[in-house]
């Protein structure tokens, strides 16, 4: 007689089975790498799209696409019931969210699963446990990832107990929101004099921003860089890193180049956290792509935060490992094992990402509009990732990066060379880029160098404003 035995439910299927259609929640050039990276797998595809995007190359080239609302992405490409239901009507089976508009949202997650798609990202408690600063930063404390030196847990209300946690961490601090976001929500102390103001201030402001007034403190690091480890991990606890960036040229927080590797730092250190950050996620049962970002200052690593989804950044990734990240991400949601152990990722060569924005190359003003004239570099090691074509419309509605210009060479001098010579073939017309800022820092000093702080960007711009 035969013994049928009744599985237990789970959300990883026992056979992994690939999606047939999956629906992107995104637009631009994210909305068009997902796509490509669909189209090799031989997985349909559905764009959703406002009214503004109505004409966008890669909505044409989607098998499907469905207007989802105005321009306004309030009520487009930030409204779950209008998402869930272009899945509805055109039976996708999964929901990639890019980064982003719904990508780190908890209850959107939640809500895909719920409506039956699978969500491909982490589930809604890991995207949950993550976006609070406090209980991520908690989280990684307990798995052995290296934090910033602070006390653990928001800030009491007492100003007494206040003055003495921030004695005990030595000024200058930083007090930040927990529910903190996009460089918001941040204020940096450096007297017991100004500490309580502060402290209300962010906390009002915390409340007003992020509907959350709970801040926490810890201390401010002067001159450190930004660097961050891409992690993936499958829904069977395997998890790799797949080495760092070096995300430090910022300004107002924002990134503007990356690199991998991040020159000048131990491999050891660096197979050592990224080991960390591996194993921080079997521990908390983590599924998918996501970067741990560190502030990196004097041969030390500090963990700042947690991005639960694909960053802006992961080709120059891609360029020295040859991984695939959206492909893994898509494989890993469908429920495949990583196809890869850590001794099989090996790290070749250079790769620097410049971020091409339609915005004065010294004034930052956006520039949206028509563009008349948009021509592309080639060449050996330069991939360009953009959605941007001649007489492409940028609408003024969005984020203001219309392409990536990523370069990779056996060297970091190669890839700044290549990098060089592709940003000088690259032919924008019609409306402001910031192609010469790129061009200017591809032939600062500093930046030749290597290892520049996260200040270095800030200082450089604020010279030249003197200058002037
Ligand atoms: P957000 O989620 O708003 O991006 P993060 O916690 O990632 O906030 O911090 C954003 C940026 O703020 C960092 O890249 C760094 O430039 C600065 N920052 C945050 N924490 C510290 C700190 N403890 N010391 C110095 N700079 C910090």
């Amino acid at each position: 007689m035969a013994v049928f035995e009744r599985k237990p439910r789970t959300t990883v299927p026992e056979k992994p089975v690939m999606f047939e259609k999956i629906l992107i929640a995104n637009r631009g050039e994210i909305a068009l790498r997902i796509q490509r990276a669909c189209r090799e797998m031989g997985i349909k595809t559905v764009a959703v799209h406002s009214e503004a995007d109505a004409e966008a190359k890669y909505v044409k080239l989607a098998d499907e696409s469905v207007c989802i609302g105005p321009a306004s992405s309030g009520l487009s490409y930030l409204s779950v019931p209008a998402i869930i239901s272009a899945a509805e009507v055109t039976d996708a089976q999964a929901i990639h969210p890019g980064y982003g508009f719904l990508s780190e949202n908890a209850d959107f997650s939640e809500r895909c699963e719920k409506s039956g798609f699978v969500f491909i990202g982490p589930r809604a408690e890991t995207i949950r446990l993550m976006g609070d600063k406090v209980s991520a930063k908690n989280a990684m404390k307990k798995a052995g990832v290296p934090c910033v030196p602070g006390v653990d847990g928001a800030l009491p209300d007492d100003p007494a107990e206040i003055i003495k946690i921030a004695k005990f961490i030595g000024y200058p601090v930083i007090i930040k929101a927990s529910g903190g976001g996009g460089g918001r929500g941040m204020r940096v102390v450096h007297t017991e004099a100004a500490l309580l103001n502060a402290v209300t201030m962010t906390k009002t402001e915390a409340q007003a921003a992020f509907n959350n007034p709970m801040v926490y403190m810890e201390k401010f690091l002067e001159n450190p860089r930004h660097v961050e480890i891409q992690i993936l991990a499958d829904q069977h606890g395997n998890a790799v890193y797949l080495g760092e960036r070096d995300c430090s040229m910022q300004r107002r927080h924002q990134k503007v180049i990356e690199e991998a590797p991040a020159p000048g730092i131990d491999r050891k250190l660096i197979a050592k956290i990224g080991e960390r950050c591996a194993e921080a996620c079997r521990k908390i049962n983590y599924r998918g792509a996501g970067t741990f970002e560190f502030l990196y200052e004097n041969g030390e690593f500090y963990f700042i935060e947690m991005n639960t989804r694909v960053q802006v950044e992961h080709p120059v990734t891609e360029m020295i490992t040859g991984v695939d990240i959206v492909q893994q991400q898509i494989r890993i949601a469908a429920g495949e094992k990583l196809p890869f152990k850590q001794r099989d990722i090996l790290f070749r060569g250079h790769a620097i990402e410049c971020r091409i924005n339609a915005e004065h190359p010294y004034t930052f003003v956006p520039s949206p509009g028509r563009i008349s004239n948009w021509h592309v570099p080639g060449g050996p090691g330069i991939r360009v990732d953009s959605h941007v074509y001649n007489n492409y419309f940028i609408p003024p509605h969005y984020d203001s990066m219309i392409g990536k210009l990523i370069s990779y060479g056996d060297t970091r001098e190669q890839a700044i060379a290549r990098m060089r010579t592709a940003l000088s073939e690259m032919v924008v017309e019609g409306i402001n880029t910031n192609i010469p800022l790129h061009q200017e820092l591809m032939n600062d000093a500093a930046f030749i160098r290597g290892g520049t702080s996260i200040h270095y960007l800030e200082h450089k711009l604020a010279e030249r404003t003197k200058g002037k």
